[in-house]
């Protein structure tokens, strides 16, 4: 096949996995499937950048956007994250970023399973929930969100800036997916694939009684805004637990190579005993101003990458679960 027909071919299949995976919340392929082809269109640009497009699944983030809901525009971009399943490429992320910026510090998180949300505070009150969108615009599903429990509608403490956001993933615990999925088929419904669909279908229900008895939960990841109280993320994410925010405890600081890669083990580790899904652990630059200078791509900021997991994806999961029952 000619490679322009090829691109053509990636674009298209892409753009509608895509909407399965984040409009209508039933992935046709597993994530590593998704994330090969999305590679091989990467390389195929880059080898033709005659074909270069704007529009390309490479060069926008995956939108959950429907018409259900008040479209709203982000004061922050919600950007998605470079990803590898390669311990190689993450090496060249570290020597590229530690030679760019010097000896540096890097959070190492875990990456949650589940979907993006932007919580805005003013004057310590939520006052918007909003979805990642395109990035750039997303959906108002605050009436949802504040059914959350873990997701505080008022802050504790005083010294939080008068306007910021949050930024975290909101899942649904196994057990409760698991039990969802029981009721489902009982009444004859089409079960969720994986609790990150769950969650995500969840999240986008007209009914906020029906979302506050799914029992999602959220962790938050990141903080966003002007006269934040650090220059530092991690210092910021501890900040933001004393103001009565969810904040994972399996985090670190690490400057070697040896400590990230000792974190990833570590992750991979707890992976299966946790009560929620991850599916990698995500390796950020922690001072604001090495990220500024580190800047982004048009889809995701070059200060940070998703080490994903090699093991079963959610489909290959239900899979596996079929042929064990
Ligand atoms: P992503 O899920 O690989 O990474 C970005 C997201 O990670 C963020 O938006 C955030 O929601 C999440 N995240 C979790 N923990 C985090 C943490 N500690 N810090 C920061 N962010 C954290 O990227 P994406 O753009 O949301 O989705 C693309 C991926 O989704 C693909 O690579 C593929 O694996 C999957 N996908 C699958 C299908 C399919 O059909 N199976 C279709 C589309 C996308």
């Amino acid at each position: 096949m000619a490679p322009k027909e090829r691109i053509e071919e990636l674009r298209e299949k892409l753009n509608e996995y895509n909407r399965l995976y984040y409009v209508e919340n039933t992935p046709a392929v597993s994530d590593r499937q998704f994330d090969e082809m999305l590679r091989e269109l990467q390389e195929l640009e880059q080898r033709y950048p005659e074909y270069y497009d704007v529009n390309s699944p490479t060069q926008r983030v995956g939108s959950d956007m429907t018409n259900r809901f008040e479209a709203v525009r982000h004061r922050y971009p919600m950007m998605s994250l470079a990803n590898t399943y390669s311990l190689e490429e993450l090496r060249e992320f570290y020597d590229r970023v530690t030679k760019e910026t010097g000896d540096t510090e890097f959070a190492c998180e875990l990456k949650f399973d589940g979907t993006a949300i932007s919580l805005t505070y003013e004057e310590g009150r939520l006052v918007r929930a909003v979805t990642r969108g395109d990035g750039t615009m997303g959906d108002d599903v605050t009436a949802n969100v504040r059914t959350i429990r873990s997701i505080p509608l008022v802050l504790s403490g005083d010294d939080w800036p008068r306007y910021f956001e949050m930024r975290g993933e909101i899942y649904m615990p196994r057990a409760v997916f698991a039990a969802l999925n029981r009721e489902k088929e009982e009444i004859g419904e089409q079960p969720f694939a994986n609790p990150r669909n769950a969650a995500a279908g969840t999240l986008k229900l007209q009914n906020s009684s029906v979302v506050a008895s799914r029992r999602l939960e959220c962790f938050l990841y990141a903080m966003a805004g002007e006269g934040l109280p650090y220059e530092s993320h991690w210092e910021n994410l501890n900040k933001a637990r004393e103001w009565g925010f969810r904040i994972s405890d399996h985090m670190r600081l690490c400057r070697t190579w040896e400590e990230i890669i000792g974190f990833i083990d570590d992750a991979d580790r707890l992976r299966p005993n946790l009560p929620y899904d991850t599916d990698g652990a995500v390796v950020k630059v922690d001072r604001y101003d090495l990220q500024r200078r580190l800047g982004s791509t048009a889809k995701a900021p070059r200060w940070a990458v998703a080490y994903k997991f090699k093991a079963e994806q959610a489909l290959t999961r239900l899979v596996s679960v079929e042929f064990s029952v």
